[in-house]
């Protein structure tokens, strides 16, 4: 798989955690049963995806935060040709190349990053 595909997936993962936490979807940390408190939790993830973002490219990392603050998912799944973010077909050439994670594509239609699910 592309470096900064990999990369860029594994910010979002941490993008819709510090999400979830920030809206109180995960109480079990509040409620204390872990040993980590809410605002260490959120400032450990703050700076795990400050890391990985230093991995990309500064047009790539334009893009993402423009994405991800919008509230939006900035990677989405490629599945049957169709971009899962605005549900608009992709160009049938992309798909059919051996292995289209090899390559950071974006959607012509939505601007989000493509990934193909194995
Ligand atoms: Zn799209």
């Amino acid at each position: 798989m592309h470096e900064e595909l990999e990369t860029l997936l594994e910010m979002q993962d941490l993008h819709m955690q510090l999400r979830a936490l920030e809206e109180g979807e995960v109480r079990d940390l509040e409620s204390g049963l872990f040993d980590m408190g809410i605002e260490e939790a959120l400032e450990t993830l703050d700076q795990k995806i400050l890391e990985l973002q230093g991995r990309l490219e500064p047009r790539v990392q334009d893009r993402y935060r423009r994405l991800i603050s919008a509230g939006n998912r900035a990677v989405v799944p490629v599945l049957g040709g169709v971009c899962y973010g605005c549900f608009v077909a992709v160009p049938t050439s992309w798909a059919a190349e051996a292995d289209p994670n090899d390559k950071l594509n974006v959607c012509q239609n939505c601007g989000r990053f493509h990934y193909y699910p194995t």
